[in-house]
């Protein structure tokens, strides 16, 4: 069996347990993945909120027209 590896989150390459990179198979990727996370997060966060308030305007109101 070789030694344990893990894959690069980024490119999918095995990464050595011991590399100084883990979990990533270079600094490249580690810095690659650092800018997809804060993209990620600044995407979400933007439109999350929206969504959020959208979706607590729409529950108070059922759409069963059953008031009569
Ligand atoms: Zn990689």
């Amino acid at each position: 069996m070789p030694a344990p590896t893990i894959r690069c989150p980024i490119c999918g390459k095995e990464v050595a347990f011991d590399d100084p990179n883990m979990p990533f198979c270079s600094d490249r990727c580690r810095l690659l993945d650092l800018g997809n996370w804060a993209a990620e997060k600044y995407v979400i966060s933007a439109p999350a909120r929206s969504n959020e308030l959208e979706e607590r305007d729409d529950t108070p109101e059922p759409p069963e027209g059953r008031s009569r």
